[in-house]
């Protein structure tokens, strides 16, 4: 590709409003524009990034057998409605009406359409394991969209449903996905983890999360130093969302207490609770669509923990997310018996965050419970994992190996043992075995192509812009010729190394501007673009080209004719 010929749409300065690295570089290197909220436009380099995730996630899935559909974005209502997530889903639904009034929604995620293509495809157990997956636009109305591409309204995953007739055999299909997951990642380059998730309102048995790990995401998640165990020390997101957590969030601010008026007002009614606790239901609910982030306790009291759960499902405490006192130590690795580290979690999050707390809440509902929340800026959000830091570090693994470490990660894998739930509902079942109908056992199992390519740069990148892993990069090699409109020779020689470049097969860009070197430089080093050959006169005398990788400041002078073999 040639300069001149292509839409290259670098900016010099940042721009406004891109609090992250990532959304900053993406935007500067040309390879996103905003459209409105969300909602972005991929701009060739951009999508050339975006096409190569897509690839290697399609031929991973395709290697571990499962095969490729596509489904419509737009999905209609009687889906919706028959599997109950019409009712229950939340705002995040994006709810349309065609020109004869019937309801539809734009899909966040396709339970519901693999569904009615299964149970309609599919009726033998003869048929069974099927895996299908898809790359597709989803739509979600995530009430603040940000970090660019990060998260958005409308982007690129890879959703895949797998059907069985016995749960070892999803189990077997469950392990086959987290296998291609770490094969995919580790492909793209990527430093990441796979995490225990929570498997949150959707129930089921046993859910995964793979993290980029990243100072800007969203989740902490706690790992062993020497094993290979780690959590999300939310467990608090559930694969979809099943309350109205807006309405219930607002409800919860309805009944502020009044008479808390400072942080220290707050922390001497929260003490209270915390001595009334030993049974306390600690619960960290992180607001299911990014900010602000919501922390909560729910006092147990006498009341025991089904009773509890019993009342997130009334939607009463719909915005918390609970877990187990076992569950909230494995998190954060606390000993056995004693809440002391969470309790002091909380505490720490509460005395450090005074200076950017916006909003908290506090009070009883109506069935006597006690809660208590905040919303946190993001600046508390990072202070919290330093707290964790401070109250976790020395402690043992839950695991029993190594100690336990802290990290930011951002979610760019979930998969998810689903078991009959959606099966249930919607009557996926065929013949088995015995020639007895049998509902089926399903695995779900998500990839954010589109917030790959974000937390890629989060990971690969310095002062001068994106360093590109060679596996996704848009361009392999650059060509920055020096001074090509004065020189003859220098146009002559960068000529011939284009074709020859193209001719053996790699992705050239070919930098034929007006320009002044500097400026095609600093271009060329903010794309990221891994390896780039500078022709000059000087060099040329001694029949020579200068090479320089991105991610090394080294330059080696190299004969013309070398260039080629070098870098393949
Ligand atoms: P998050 O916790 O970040 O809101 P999620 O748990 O709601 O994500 P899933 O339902 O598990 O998302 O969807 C599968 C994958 O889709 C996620 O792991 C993530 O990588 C990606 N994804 C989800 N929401 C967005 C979004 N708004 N923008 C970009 N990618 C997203
Ligand atoms: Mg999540
Ligand atoms: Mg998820
Ligand atoms: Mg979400």
């Amino acid at each position: 590709m040639r300069t001149t010929q292509y839409l290259l749409g670098t900016l010099k300065e940042n721009p406004a409003n891109a609090e992250v690295v990532s959304h900053q570089l993406m935007l500067r290197a040309g390879m996103v524009r905003r459209v409105a909220a969300g909602l972005y436009t991929w701009t060739p380099t951009g999508l050339k990034v975006l096409r190569k995730v897509e690839q290697i996630v399609r031929e991973e899935m395709a290697a571990a057998g499962a095969l490729e559909i596509l489904m419509p974005m737009v999905q209609p209502a009687d889906l919706w409605q028959e599997s109950g997530r019409w009712e229950d889903y939340g705002p995040e639904l994006l709810r349309l009406k065609d020109r004869h009034q019937r309801e539809f929604v734009l899909g966040p995620t396709h339970e519901e359409v693999i569904s009615e293509l299964v149970r309609k495809e599919i009726s033998s157990y003869k048929q069974l394991p099927m895996n299908l997956f898809q790359i597709q636009t989803k739509f979600r109305d995530e009430i603040r969209p940000r970090f660019g591409v990060m998260r958005s309204r409308e982007f690129i995953m890879k959703d895949a449903y797998s059907f069985h007739t016995s749960d070892a055999c999803l189990e077997k299909t469950y392990q086959a996905m987290y296998d291609a997951y770490t094969r995919i990642f580790t492909r793209l380059g990527l430093n990441f983890r796979p995490v225990i998730a929570d498997t949150g309102s959707i129930g089921g048995d046993m859910s995964h999360e793979f993290h980029v790990l990243a100072s800007s995401g969203e989740d902490a998640i706690a790992f062993s130093t020497e094993s290979d165990y780690a959590a999300n020390v939310e467990l608090a997101e559930a694969v979809a969302p099943s309350t109205p957590r807006d309405e219930a969030t607002q409800e919860l601010n309805k009944q502020a207490t009044p008479n808390v008026k400072t942080i220290d007002d707050l922390v001497s009614q929260f003490n209270v609770a915390i001595e009334q606790t030993v049974k306390t239901l600690i619960v960290h609910g992180t607001d299911d669509h990014g900010e602000p982030t919501l922390v909560a306790l729910v006092i147990r009291g006498d009341h025991s923990l089904n009773e509890i759960k019993a009342a997130k499902i009334k939607g009463v405490l719909s915005p918390l997310v609970f877990a187990t006192e076992e569950e909230i130590q494995a998190a954060v690795g606390a000993g056995p018996g004693s809440l002391g580290p969470v309790g002091l979690k909380l505490r720490t999050i509460v005395d450090r965050s005074a200076a950017v707390l916006s909003d908290f809440v506090t009070g009883a509902n109506d069935d006597g419970y006690h809660y208590f929340g905040v919303n946190w800026e993001r600046d508390a959000a990072c202070t919290e994992v330093e707290d964790l830091r401070d109250v976790v570090e020395g402690d043992p693994s839950p695991c029993g190996k190594g100690t336990v470490r802290i990290a930011r990660g951002i979610e760019v894998g979930h998969i998810f043992q689903l078991g009959t739930t959606y099966s249930d509902a919607m009557k996926v079942s065929v013949l088995n075995e015995s020639g007895k109908s049998q509902n089926l056992a399903m695995g779900c199992y998500g990839i954010g192509v589109s917030r790959i390519v974000a937390a890629a740069i989060e990971q690969h990148h310095d002062d001068k812009g994106i360093i590109w892993p060679e596996a996704t990069a848009p361009f392999q090699v650059c060509i920055l010729p020096m001074n090509m409109h004065k020189s003859v020779r220098v146009k002559e020689v960068a000529e011939n190394l284009y074709s020859e470049l193209q001719a053996a097969g790699f992705d050239v860009l070919f930098d034929d501007r007006k320009e002044r070197p500097g400026v095609m430089f600093a271009d060329m080093e903010l794309v990221g673009v891994p390896h780039t050959i500078v022709i000059g006169e000087r060099n040329l005398d001694e029949k020579a080209v200068e090479y320089t990788a991105r991610n090394s400041s080294e330059k080696v002078k190299m004969p013309i004719e070398d260039v080629v073999s070098y870098l393949k």
